[in-house]
């Protein structure tokens, strides 16, 4: 990520000729805009003065999307419409997803591709379109306070996203009508910000805990140039886990079950955050809680008490840092400086655990929350070229090796992590079978060295290979990666000259087609698509209800006499009728009708339910009909 000083001196643009481009940190937790206006770098704030806009997305099943503060006031409410931390999500496929755990409140629905797709009131939303709507959010802000129309966007990622991840993030600007100058490391941004690269030399870590990511990097600084010596973290660590951590506490203390529902899970979460943001300013701070008719819960967690629970994760930021030392081959008190990024970092503990480990008081004199925006506005600022005289071309690291597949499921990596980008690699392979004229090249990405152990990214074939003895074909694969760090990957035999190519688009990540269509239908059939989208719902459900109730009748019909039976059945056929046209509104009447129909039988199943359940006590004292017992 060495900051290149390209100079062209006596090219600086005219007044008139200023664009703005702004830095948008897309966070887990919180995302921020920033702009260079009048030579300072500064973040925007909303229309009540707040800077942070957190990431959370209300869906409602009509209208617009809520997004930020507004979203996160009634999360508690509507837990299942209300989408947090989907930074979390992106590029991530469903098993992924899954791996991930249950500790995420949504329902998802595999989609027609192996993204996860949401459950909301306003449909499926993939986490590219979720993003994208604290984008547009994002967008509008800087539209409205700088007076122009705002296009041009460097957003950050953490180092330690991979391809499909940036993809991704890539894909949600298209959606919210975003060109991205640039994806740049969030440590990368926060050097900028802090201007390390006016010292004279100097070596620095970057140490950034969020909500939802933990991160640090190693940057060497000499003569204006920025290289990093290398990256390591964590993408599931963060304050979230802390909150959690303290959720669990309450829930031991106050007697709460596991099987809480998501409403007072996101509740005692919310309590649970403000407690421990409490306690960076206080020594101690007061918990209540209502518990329906259990009545209120009271107590107090000291910081002490907090230390205790976030100790353990605060000690998982530990081993990175260790291992970029051992990549860089440096030792702790080589370090020059260590900068703080990330909310989490305001934790007096954080900083006690970071200055222990580094032997050094860390910087923090730039807002920790803002610090990110910030480099990535002077960035864009200098891409879009308002700053020609001291152009600078940024690079970057690879977080994770990438390389092909070989025989016996086994990985031979290409290019190595922390190799510096853009990089252009090759090398060479050949045939394993006698006149074998074709090859496939499986692409893969990660540290281990089995396949499947690693994460795949892309396969295709190169065909044409002339027919030779095994071992005797050369085949040179070539991988390079772009200053985003996409990777392309190509395939050439060297004898004939045949040659096959991939882009790595993950397999995860939106086609080309799906983003336009996304577009297309988000401007011009907003109206027709809200219908579609009501009648698959109704649909559906209507499946559901139908399955449900024939299901019922197949178990347990005979605690039916013949009337109820017939207009059980009645309304069934109404149901299947009404399923079979494409009339939301019809569907819905026949729903109701069925479900009112039913009702009583509902009623009697559970009654024989329970029957069944206390064979052999004393059945009378129970209120069954008893000429309706099962025969
Ligand atoms: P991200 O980069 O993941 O979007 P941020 O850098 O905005 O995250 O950090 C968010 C985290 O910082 C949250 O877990 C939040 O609770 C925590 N945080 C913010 N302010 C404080 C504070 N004063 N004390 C403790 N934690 C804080
Ligand atoms: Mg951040």
């Amino acid at each position: 990520m060495a900051l290149f000083q390209i100079s062209e001196p006596g090219q600086t643009p005219a007044p008139h000729a200023r664009r703005y481009a702004v830095g948008i940190d897309l966070g887990t937790t919180n995302s921020l805009v920033a702009c260079v206006r009048s030579g300072v770098a500064e973040t925007l704030p909303d229309e009540q003065g707040r800077h942070l806009l957190p990431s959370v997305v209300r869906y409602l099943a009509e209208g617009e999307p809520i997004v930020g503060h507004a979203a996160i006031a009634v999360a508690h409410e509507d837990p299942l419409n209300t989408i947090a931390s989907v930074k979390r999500l992106m590029g991530r496929g469903i098993e992924d997803v899954r791996k991930l755990g249950q500790s995420l409140p949504y329902e998802f629905s595999r989609g027609d591709s192996a993204m996860p797709r949401i459950r909301t009131a306003a449909g499926d939303q993939s986490p590219v379109a979720v993003s994208a709507e604290i984008l547009k959010k994002l967008k509008l802000r800087a539209t409205k306070t700088l007076g122009a129309d705002i296009a041009d966007a460097v957003i950050t990622v953490p180092a330690y996203f991979d391809d499909a991840q940036r993809q991704a993030t890539k894909d949600a600007a298209r959606l919210a009508s975003l060109n991205v100058l640039r994806l740049l490391n969030e440590p990368t941004a926060a050097a900028i910000a802090y201007g390390l690269d006016k010292n004279p030399q100097g070596i620095y870590a970057v140490y950034d805990l969020g909500g939802g990511t933990f991160d640090i990097s190693l940057l060497r600084l000499n003569r204006g140039v920025f290289e990093v010596l290398a990256t390591a973290g964590d993408s599931a660590l963060g304050g979230d886990d802390m909150d959690h951590a303290i959720a669990e506490w309450i829930m031991r203390e106050a007697g709460i079950q596991d099987d809480a529902d998501h409403r007072q899970l996101r509740r005692l979460l919310r309590d649970a955050r403000a407690a421990k943001e409490a306690l960076t300013q206080t020594e101690r701070t007061s918990l209540h809680l209502q518990r329906g008719y259990q009545g209120a819960w009271e107590s107090v967690l000291t910081r002490d008490q907090l230390n205790g629970l976030i100790d353990p994760l605060i000690d998982r930021t530990l081993p990175p840092c260790k291992r970029v030392l051992r990549d860089a081959g440096i030792r702790a008190n080589d370090i020059d400086g260590v900068v703080l990024v990330g909310g989490a970092t305001r934790i007096p503990r954080v900083r006690e655990k970071v200055l222990q480990f580094f032997g050094r008081e860390p910087l923090a004199d730039i807002d920790p929350d803002k610090v990110v925006a910030i480099g990535a506005a002077l960035q864009a600022d200098i891409l879009v070229g308002n700053k020609r005289d001291d152009e600078m071309l940024l690079l970057d690291v690879i977080p994770l090796s990438l390389g092909i597949e070989i025989m016996g499921g086994m990985v031979e990596k290409i290019i190595p992590r922390n190799t510096t980008i853009p990089i252009a690699k090759g090398q060479d392979f050949t045939t394993f079978k006698d006149g074998q004229t074709a090859l496939l090249i499986h692409v893969v990405q990660g540290e281990r060295e089995l396949v499947a152990d690693c994460r795949s990214l892309a396969r295709f074939e190169l065909h044409g290979i002339p027919p030779m003895v095994a071992g005797a074909a050369r085949i040179r694969v070539s991988f390079q990666i772009d200053a985003d760090g996409l990777l392309g990957v190509s395939a050439k035999e060297l004898t004939k000259g045949v040659e096959s190519s991939v882009v790595v688009k993950p397999s995860y990540g939106l086609t080309d087609n799906e983003i336009e269509r996304m577009l297309r239908e988000s401007i011009a059939y907003a109206r027709e698509d809200e219908q579609a989208r009501s009648l698959r719902e109704q649909q559906v459900g209507a499946d559901r209800l139908i399955e449900a109730v024939q299901a019922a009748l197949a178990a347990d019909g005979t605690l039916l006499d013949t009337a109820e039976r017939t207009e059980i059945d009645r309304a069934l056929e109404n149901l299947k009728a009404a399923r079979a046209g494409n009339e939301a509104a019809r569907i819905k009447q026949a729903v109701k009708a069925l479900d009112a129909a039913t009702q009583a039988f509902a009623g009697r199943r559970m009654d024989a339910n329970i029957r069944k359940a206390l064979a052999g006590h004393k059945v009378d004292e129970f209120s069954v009909s008893p000429d309706k017992t099962p025969s």
